[in-house]
Order: C-alpha cells, then structure tokens, then sequence
C-alpha cells in the first residue's frame, strides 16, 4: 500500500496530523499497533482538552477517531518493525510492519510512549504471575483477590486506591523489593519510556530514547517528522501532542511541495 504521508502511531498526535494532511489534500495512512487514541485510551477523566470540561480518554479518542474517518484516513492495525530508505523505487521510504510492507514520500512519527517493563531480576520473582500495567482494565479480574502494585509516584498511588475498591489486599512496593509470595498479580507502575525501539538508528535519538526534533518536527532524516510525546519536549500533554500533529503534518505538506 502507497501513500503520499504515512503516520505510524494513531495516538492525538497521530490521529491530529491525519487530519490536517488529509485536510491538505494528500492521500495519507496511519498504522496503529494497538488500539486508535494511544495511551489516553485508559484514563478515566481529562479536564485540560480545551471545549471539554470534563471527558474520559476513550470517549475523546473516539471523537478525534470519527473525525479522522470522516475525512477517509485508512487506520491499519499492524506493529511497525522497521523503516528503509526506498532506493529503487518510486518511493522515499518502506514501512514493514508484522504483516506487510507500506510505501511514502513523507513519514510522521507518532509513537508516544510505552509502561516502562519490570527489570528481568524481578521479572524472575513474578513467575507466571500475570502483570498488568492499567489497573482500571484489569483490576476487576482480581475481586477478593490480594494484588501487588509496583511503583512509587502518582500513577502508582492511583492505582492503589483503585485496586482498594475491588483486591481483597493491595501491596505497594517499590520497583526493586521483593514481590509478595500471595499476590496473584503485578500492577506495574513505574513510568513510561519512548516506544522508539523500531527506529534502530534510522533518525537520531536522544540519550533516552525520544526522537531528537525540536518545535518544527523535523528529524534527522529528510521528509520524517516526529510528533508527540515521542519526541524531545519539556510538555508532555494532549494539547502538545495535538499541535505537534497540526505541525508535523504542515511540514509534512510543505516538505512534498
Ligand atoms: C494515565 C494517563 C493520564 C493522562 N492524563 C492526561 C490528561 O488528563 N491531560 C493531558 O493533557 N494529558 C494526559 N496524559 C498525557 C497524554 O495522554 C499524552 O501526552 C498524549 O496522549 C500523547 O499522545 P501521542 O499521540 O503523542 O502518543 P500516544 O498516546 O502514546 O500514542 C502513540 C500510539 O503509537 C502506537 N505505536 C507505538 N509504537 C508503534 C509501532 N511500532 N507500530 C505501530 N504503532 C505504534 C501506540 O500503540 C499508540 O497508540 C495522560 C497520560 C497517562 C498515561
């Protein structure tokens, strides 16, 4: 499949710069590898999303996804793996996903961020215990059941005092201590990291991980443009993730002439 601007990642940033590039006339595809409206899916109440005083992350997204379709963005459901420059065809670069293979002169980078994994040494003391990282998706499986949340900061502490409603115990440790004996499952909350592993070095990463692009969105590589919480940033919101992708899409536009 072709497309004058391919967007991988179906998060605000994402989505929002189908919008505008769509809106600007290009034929455009985004390639979501789990579900469209990123990380804000799992968040019960957003009260910063400026026209609404109050709304949950899932119904937002659904929102910003219908406006998307609206405008005929083709969202597929695939896990990009790797990016090449295209040398013998007539397009800039290949997308291989877990399925297929997309063609682009123009790329948006969108990928947000990603739950930050356990470390092996105490993915060891979990066994085959199952290990969740949203607490509201998978707490009610554990009614009356004692649980464990790993994580010290706000995310962890929310996830506390929603598993107290429902767990017949709620341990809270840190991210290296020893994992219960009785819990049977980890709520793991300790941070999140840049979902960049795809990129192997085809644009420049900073020391973290988050793609190197200032407020323009560009990259290292001609014609790729980062957008959101993926890149480097000192605010990491909804309402910046949305302008990056009214940004990167506009260069994205500018930069195919
Ligand atoms: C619990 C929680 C509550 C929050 N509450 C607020 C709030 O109230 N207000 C606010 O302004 N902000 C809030 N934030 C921050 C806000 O959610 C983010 O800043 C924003 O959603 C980032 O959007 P994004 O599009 O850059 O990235 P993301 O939402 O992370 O979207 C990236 C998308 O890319 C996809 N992806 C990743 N890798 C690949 C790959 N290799 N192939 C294909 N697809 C891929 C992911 O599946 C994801 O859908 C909250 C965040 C969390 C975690």
């Amino acid at each position: 499949m072709d497309a004058d601007i391919i967007i991988i990642g179906a998060g605000v940033a994402g989505m929002t710069a189908g919008i505008y590039a769509a809106r600007a006339g290009k034929s455009v595809l985004i390639i979501e590898g789990k579900v469209a409206g990123g990380q804000i899916v799992e968040s019960l109440k957003v009260g910063n999303w400026p026209g609404e005083i109050m709304i949950s992350g899932e119904d937002l997204s659904k929102k910003i996804y219908a406006q998307v379709e609206k405008l005929g963005v083709k969202v597929f459901y695939e896990v990009v793996e790797d990016i090449l420059n295209d040398k013998n065809g007539d397009f800039e670069y290949v997308i291989k996903t877990d399925e297929t293979e997309y063609r682009c002169n123009a790329l948006i980078l969108a990928t947000g961020t990603e739950p930050r994994r356990l470390s092996e040494k105490q993915m060891a003391m979990v066994g085959k215990r199952p290990v969740s990282y949203c607490a509201t998706c998978d707490g009610a499986l554990y009614k009356n059941k004692p649980v464990v949340v790993v994580g010290s900061g706000n995310t962890a502490k929310y996830e506390v005092s929603y598993l107290e409603n429902i767990a017949s115990k709620v341990y809270n440790i840190h991210h290296d201590e020893p994992i219960p004996v009785d819990a049977e499952a980890v709520f793991v909350a300790i941070g999140r990291v840049p979902a960049t592993d795809y990129l192997k070095g085809f644009v420049d990463l900073d020391t973290d991980g988050y793609i190197v692009a200032g407020e323009d969105c560009h990259t290292s590589q001609p014609g790729v443009f980062a957008a959101g919480d993926c890149r480097t940033k000192s605010v990491r919101q909804l309402v910046t993730a949305a302008a990056d992708g009214a940004v990167a899409a506009t260069e994205a536009v500018r930069y195919l002439g």
